[in-house]
Protein backbone atom coordinates (compact mmCIF):
# COMPACT_ATOMS: atom_id res chain seq x y z
CA UNK A 1 0.00 0.00 0.00
CA UNK A 2 1.35 3.34 -0.69
CA UNK A 3 0.54 7.20 1.75
CA UNK A 4 -1.57 9.52 0.72
CA UNK A 5 1.30 12.05 -0.05
CA UNK A 6 3.03 9.20 -2.22
CA UNK A 7 2.69 7.51 -5.54
CA UNK A 8 1.87 4.23 -5.81
CA UNK A 9 4.78 1.62 -7.71
CA UNK A 10 2.78 1.47 -10.76
CA UNK A 11 2.15 5.07 -10.79
CA UNK A 12 5.25 5.43 -10.80
CA UNK A 13 6.20 2.74 -13.82
CA UNK A 14 3.75 5.33 -15.62
CA UNK A 15 5.68 8.56 -15.17
CA UNK A 16 9.50 7.28 -16.15
CA UNK A 17 7.41 5.37 -19.59
CA UNK A 18 6.01 9.36 -20.27
CA UNK A 19 9.64 10.29 -18.97
CA UNK A 20 11.45 8.04 -21.49
CA UNK A 21 9.57 7.82 -24.28
CA UNK A 22 6.73 10.47 -24.47
CA UNK A 23 8.59 12.93 -26.28
CA UNK A 24 8.26 10.93 -29.21
CA UNK A 25 5.49 12.08 -32.00
CA UNK A 26 2.27 11.32 -32.05
CA UNK A 27 1.92 9.08 -35.56
CA UNK A 28 1.75 12.00 -38.06
CA UNK A 29 0.04 14.27 -35.34
CA UNK A 30 1.95 17.84 -34.66
CA UNK A 31 1.69 16.43 -30.86
CA UNK A 32 3.78 14.51 -28.83
CA UNK A 33 3.04 10.91 -27.39
CA UNK A 34 3.25 13.10 -23.65
CA UNK A 35 1.08 16.20 -25.03
CA UNK A 36 -1.52 13.48 -26.75
CA UNK A 37 -1.83 11.37 -23.47
CA UNK A 38 -2.67 14.82 -21.27
CA UNK A 39 -5.05 16.22 -23.94
CA UNK A 40 -7.38 13.19 -23.50
CA UNK A 41 -7.34 13.12 -19.48
CA UNK A 42 -7.83 16.71 -19.51
CA UNK A 43 -10.94 16.16 -22.08
CA UNK A 44 -12.08 13.69 -20.10
CA UNK A 45 -11.93 15.65 -17.12
CA UNK A 46 -13.04 18.33 -18.30
CA UNK A 47 -16.61 16.37 -19.16
CA UNK A 48 -16.51 15.12 -15.58
CA UNK A 49 -16.11 11.89 -16.88
CA UNK A 50 -15.16 9.20 -13.64
CA UNK A 51 -11.73 8.66 -12.86
CA UNK A 52 -11.33 5.69 -14.27
CA UNK A 53 -11.95 7.05 -17.76
CA UNK A 54 -9.61 9.58 -17.29
CA UNK A 55 -7.08 7.55 -16.19
CA UNK A 56 -8.34 5.07 -19.31
CA UNK A 57 -7.92 8.46 -21.34
CA UNK A 58 -4.48 9.24 -19.82
CA UNK A 59 -2.94 5.56 -20.59
CA UNK A 60 -5.07 4.47 -24.15
CA UNK A 61 -2.17 4.63 -25.95
CA UNK A 62 0.37 3.42 -23.41
CA UNK A 63 0.95 0.72 -26.26
CA UNK A 64 3.06 2.87 -28.39
CA UNK A 65 5.35 3.64 -25.67
CA UNK A 66 6.22 -0.29 -25.23
CA UNK A 67 6.65 -0.96 -28.76
CA UNK A 68 9.59 -0.20 -31.04
CA UNK A 69 7.77 -0.07 -34.06
CA UNK A 70 8.49 3.25 -35.89
CA UNK A 71 6.13 5.84 -35.44
CA UNK A 72 4.88 5.76 -38.93
CA UNK A 73 4.36 2.05 -38.93
CA UNK A 74 0.59 2.85 -40.29
CA UNK A 75 2.61 4.43 -43.38
CA UNK A 76 4.42 1.26 -43.98
CA UNK A 77 1.47 -0.55 -43.72
CA UNK A 78 1.43 -1.71 -40.55
CA UNK A 79 -0.97 -1.87 -38.02
CA UNK A 80 1.12 -2.23 -34.84
CA UNK A 81 -2.20 -3.56 -32.78
CA UNK A 82 -1.02 -0.87 -30.08
CA UNK A 83 -4.11 -1.39 -28.36
CA UNK A 84 -3.74 -5.09 -28.03
CA UNK A 85 -0.67 -4.09 -25.98
CA UNK A 86 -1.80 -1.78 -23.95
CA UNK A 87 -4.76 -3.72 -22.64
CA UNK A 88 -2.34 -6.43 -21.78
CA UNK A 89 -0.11 -4.28 -19.74
CA UNK A 90 -3.41 -2.51 -17.86
CA UNK A 91 -5.08 -5.89 -17.05
CA UNK A 92 -2.18 -6.65 -14.87
CA UNK A 93 -2.30 -3.36 -13.10
CA UNK A 94 -6.03 -1.90 -13.63
CA UNK A 95 -9.50 -2.89 -13.53
CA UNK A 96 -11.95 -3.21 -16.49
CA UNK A 97 -13.15 -0.19 -16.45
CA UNK A 98 -9.90 1.09 -17.35
CA UNK A 99 -8.76 -1.88 -19.36
CA UNK A 100 -11.93 -2.02 -21.55
CA UNK A 101 -12.12 1.26 -22.98
CA UNK A 102 -8.34 1.43 -24.15
CA UNK A 103 -8.81 -2.00 -25.67
CA UNK A 104 -12.40 -0.91 -27.94
CA UNK A 105 -10.77 2.33 -28.61
CA UNK A 106 -9.62 1.41 -31.84
CA UNK A 107 -12.82 -0.59 -32.82
CA UNK A 108 -15.00 2.71 -31.28
CA UNK A 109 -13.14 4.58 -34.78
CA UNK A 110 -14.42 1.74 -36.81
CA UNK A 111 -17.88 1.59 -35.24
CA UNK A 112 -18.23 5.70 -35.54
CA UNK A 113 -17.62 6.06 -39.27
CA UNK A 114 -19.86 3.11 -39.88
CA UNK A 115 -22.51 5.08 -38.21
CA UNK A 116 -21.71 8.55 -38.58
CA UNK A 117 -20.77 10.42 -41.36
CA UNK A 118 -19.90 13.46 -39.75
CA UNK A 119 -17.70 11.63 -37.57
CA UNK A 120 -15.91 10.06 -40.42
CA UNK A 121 -15.21 13.50 -42.24
CA UNK A 122 -13.78 15.04 -39.16
CA UNK A 123 -11.14 12.51 -38.94
CA UNK A 124 -7.57 13.76 -39.77
CA UNK A 125 -5.71 12.01 -42.35
CA UNK A 126 -3.33 9.70 -40.25
CA UNK A 127 -6.25 8.37 -38.65
CA UNK A 128 -8.14 7.70 -41.54
CA UNK A 129 -5.36 5.69 -42.99
CA UNK A 130 -4.79 3.55 -40.06
CA UNK A 131 -8.49 2.86 -39.90
CA UNK A 132 -8.25 1.26 -43.27
CA UNK A 133 -5.25 -0.82 -41.14
CA UNK A 134 -7.25 -1.94 -38.35
CA UNK A 135 -10.49 -3.75 -40.74
CA UNK A 136 -12.62 -0.19 -41.93
CA UNK A 137 -15.88 0.58 -41.27
CA UNK A 138 -17.76 -2.10 -38.72
CA UNK A 139 -20.34 -4.34 -40.82
CA UNK A 140 -24.01 -3.70 -39.26
CA UNK A 141 -23.02 -7.45 -37.49
CA UNK A 142 -19.76 -6.24 -35.79
CA UNK A 143 -21.86 -3.00 -35.21
CA UNK A 144 -24.32 -5.16 -32.87
CA UNK A 145 -21.84 -7.05 -31.38
CA UNK A 146 -19.67 -4.27 -29.97
CA UNK A 147 -22.83 -2.90 -28.65
CA UNK A 148 -23.08 -5.90 -26.54
CA UNK A 149 -19.57 -5.21 -24.88
CA UNK A 150 -20.25 -3.39 -21.19
CA UNK A 151 -17.69 -0.57 -22.06
CA UNK A 152 -18.96 -0.15 -25.41
CA UNK A 153 -20.45 3.44 -24.68
CA UNK A 154 -17.20 4.52 -22.55
CA UNK A 155 -15.38 3.56 -25.70
CA UNK A 156 -16.73 5.75 -27.97
CA UNK A 157 -16.46 8.91 -25.85
CA UNK A 158 -12.78 7.54 -25.15
CA UNK A 159 -12.25 7.39 -28.61
CA UNK A 160 -13.51 11.45 -29.39
CA UNK A 161 -11.28 12.90 -27.28
CA UNK A 162 -8.20 10.66 -28.18
CA UNK A 163 -9.29 12.18 -31.93
CA UNK A 164 -9.27 16.04 -30.66
CA UNK A 165 -6.35 15.60 -28.64
CA UNK A 166 -4.13 16.62 -31.39
CA UNK A 167 -4.31 20.33 -30.74
CA UNK A 168 -0.13 21.65 -30.99
CA UNK A 169 0.41 24.11 -27.85
CA UNK A 170 -2.92 23.25 -26.18
CA UNK A 171 -2.28 23.97 -22.71
CA UNK A 172 -3.12 21.30 -20.19
CA UNK A 173 -2.91 20.29 -16.47
CA UNK A 174 0.58 18.60 -16.47
CA UNK A 175 1.25 15.08 -15.62
CA UNK A 176 1.71 14.97 -12.13
CA UNK A 177 -1.89 16.10 -11.97
CA UNK A 178 -3.25 12.89 -13.39
CA UNK A 179 -0.81 10.72 -11.26
CA UNK A 180 -3.01 11.47 -8.48
CA UNK A 181 -6.03 10.31 -10.61
CA UNK A 182 -3.86 7.08 -11.13
CA UNK A 183 -2.92 7.25 -7.53
CA UNK A 184 -6.79 7.45 -6.39
CA UNK A 185 -8.21 4.75 -8.39
CA UNK A 186 -5.94 2.22 -7.17
CA UNK A 187 -6.42 3.40 -4.32
CA UNK A 188 -9.93 1.84 -4.29
FE1 LIG B 1 -4.61 8.14 -29.42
Amino acid sequence: MFGATEHSPTTIEILNLFQERGQSQYGGEAVSQLEHALQAAFFAERARARPELIVAALLHDVGHLLHDLPEDAPEQGLDDRHEALAARWLEQRFPREIVDPVLLHVDAKRYLCATNEDYTRQLSGPSLLSMQLQGGPMSPAEQAAFRLHPHWEAALNLRRWDDAAKVPWLKTPPLEHYAGCVDQVLRK
